[in-house]
């Protein structure tokens, strides 16, 4: 997707401050953290969104999920996180490839309705 942000990214078209890449994933740090620790989870491939996901990607998500553990544990998130994903735009995404916010580091509240 040539006008995809985190496709730039992957291509390494576009900085961005990686804390993890493997053959299928790459993480690195949110641009604009809302938390003390703030990452995204992207997959290499140009994904639009959680909308877009079909058995084909079965192994890619679940390596996507797991990985969010050790990540996690690396950023010493030791008492909890939160992760998130945004699908579309009345679910409040901005950008259209597939990623998990990983947020911690504050005591995050929990979720309070709207
Ligand atoms: P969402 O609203 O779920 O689509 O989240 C998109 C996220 O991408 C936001 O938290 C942005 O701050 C973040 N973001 C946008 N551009 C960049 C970038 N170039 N590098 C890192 N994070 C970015
Ligand atoms: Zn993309």
């Amino acid at each position: 997707m040539s006008d995809c942000i985190f496709c730039k990214i992957v291509a390494g078209d576009i900085p961005a401050d990686i804390v993890h890449e493997d053959d299928k994933v790459l993480v690195f740090k949110d641009i604009n953290p809302r938390t003390q620790v703030h990452l995204l989870t992207i997959p290499k491939q140009h994904i639009e969104s959680l909308a877009e996901i079909d058995d084909s990607h079965d192994q890619l998500m679940a390596h996507m999920i797991k990985l969010q553990q050790t990540l996690a544990k690396k950023q010493g998130l030791e008492s909890g996180f939160r992760t998130i994903i945004n699908t579309g735009k009345g679910g409040g995404q901005e950008v259209f490839h597939l990623h998990i916010h990983l947020l911690g580091g504050n005591n995050l509240p929990a979720f309070t309705k709207e």
